[in-house]
């Protein structure tokens, strides 16, 4: 076991602050890397605080990580010390379930273990996330990073990134469709440049007016206010498809209306309130209501190599990880254009 300076919440209603964490050795499969930059996903602040009601304290957030590698264990092929490498969401599973044979780890029938606040799955300890000078994991859960692209941008793209790729590729979101984007954050203008990028109408649907130059600079054809009835209205039956990535409480109905004959909204947004939807609102239409969770490995090293052939990276505001708490108060009120990540050279 060896030391590693981390931050972490020590409980619900503390600031994240300085803490030493121990890593273990390498094993034979291990990969280590020094971590470069770590993005600043909402998920994090909604774990921190346990709004989700799981939380193991303390808790080290970050599952946006790109650094260097530093140590192999022996048995590694793929990587060497040196390489530029990355981790997202997660960092084990069975590999042995009907999903993790089809590399849908992230829906591991045995339960999958998240980079942070997750039982390992030998029993021997809990995972510590990416606001931490080192992390390693086993090779199989290790991403290629191509060093094409500014490395700060690309770390969003690790949990953004894969969260809006792996829908839109599920549902077939292309040219033709008529796309909603709701919630610009994080997730929402990755959404928005991998819409448009696969060719979509991308209709942004926010519920900030200071956002509109934005969206459209992100590449947005068209911008609602979502506060404005009228507005609202005349996107009646119109969407063949709806991302919504909204953090906080919000009405779903109000997004199934907007939807077209067979079409599909999309919660990737994870309100720690529960939904209340009336089947009326799914019938009428023959709409659906779905979910879908960050991607799996490979596709996740499809969309970082996607992202890297058509030059695309998340817009970020670099922070000092002293600033993380001011960072987090600020995603809470929308001023964040478009994905704090943290320098991990200031820890
Ligand atoms: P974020 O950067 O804070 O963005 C959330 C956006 O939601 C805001 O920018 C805002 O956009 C909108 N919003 C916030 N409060 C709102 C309110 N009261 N009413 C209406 N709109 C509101 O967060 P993020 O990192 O993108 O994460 C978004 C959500 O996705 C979180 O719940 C997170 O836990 C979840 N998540 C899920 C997965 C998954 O696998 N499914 C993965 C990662 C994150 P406007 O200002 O444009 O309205
Ligand atoms: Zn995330
Ligand atoms: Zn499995």
């Amino acid at each position: 076991m060896s030391q590693t300076k981390a931050y972490a919440a020590q409980s619900a209603t503390s600031p994240l602050a300085a803490w030493d964490l121990e890593r273990r050795e390498p094993k034979p499969h291990d990969v280590e890397i020094e971590i470069m930059y770590c993005g600043v996903c909402h998920s994090d602040l909604h774990t921190a605080r346990n709004e989700w009601h799981n939380t193991i304290y303390p808790v080290v957030p970050g599952h946006e990580i790109v650094g260097r590698v530093t140590r192999v264990g022996e048995q590694v092929k793929k990587y060497k010390a040196g390489d530029l490498a990355g981790i997202g969401c997660l960092v084990d599973s069975c590999r042995d379930c009907d999903n993790c044979k089809k590399g849908l780890e992230q829906y591991c029938k045995n339960g999958m273990v998240g980079t942070y606040n997750s039982k390992e799955k030998n029993g021997s300890g809990l995972t510590y996330g990416g606001y931490s000078k080192r992390i390693l994991a086993h090779e199989d859960f290790i991403l290629s990073i191509s060093d094409k692209l500014p490395l700060e941008g690309v770390a969003p793209l690790l949990c953004a990134g894969i969260t809006t790729y792996s829908p839109l590729r599920h549902w077939k979101v292309g040219k033709g469709d008529k796309v909603g984007i709701l919630g610009l954050g994080g997730l929402g203008h990755m959404g928005v440049k991998l819409a448009v990028s696969f060719g979509a109408e991308v209709t942004m649907l926010s519920h900030s007016p200071s956002k509109e130059a934005d969206a459209k600079r992100l590449g947005a054809h068209k911008f609602v206010l979502t506060s404005d009835e009228k507005q609202v209205q005349s996107l009646n039956n119109y969407f063949d498809f709806i991302l919504d990535t909204v953090s906080a409480e919000h009405d779903y109905n109000m997004y199934l209306n907007m939807l077209n004959t067979n079409g599909n909204l999309v919660c990737v947004g994870a309100p720690p309130t529960p939904a209340q939807v009336p089947a009326f609102n799914l019938i009428f239409q023959r709409r659906s209501l779905g979910g879908s969770l960050i991607g799996g490995i490979p596709e996740t090293q499809e969309m970082l190599d996607y992202c890297a052939a058509n030059n695309i990276v998340s817009d970020v505001e670099v922070i000092n990880i002293k600033d993380i708490n001011e960072a987090y108060e600020r995603m809470l009120k929308g001023d964040v254009r478009y994905r704090f990540v943290i320098d991990m050279a200031t820890l």
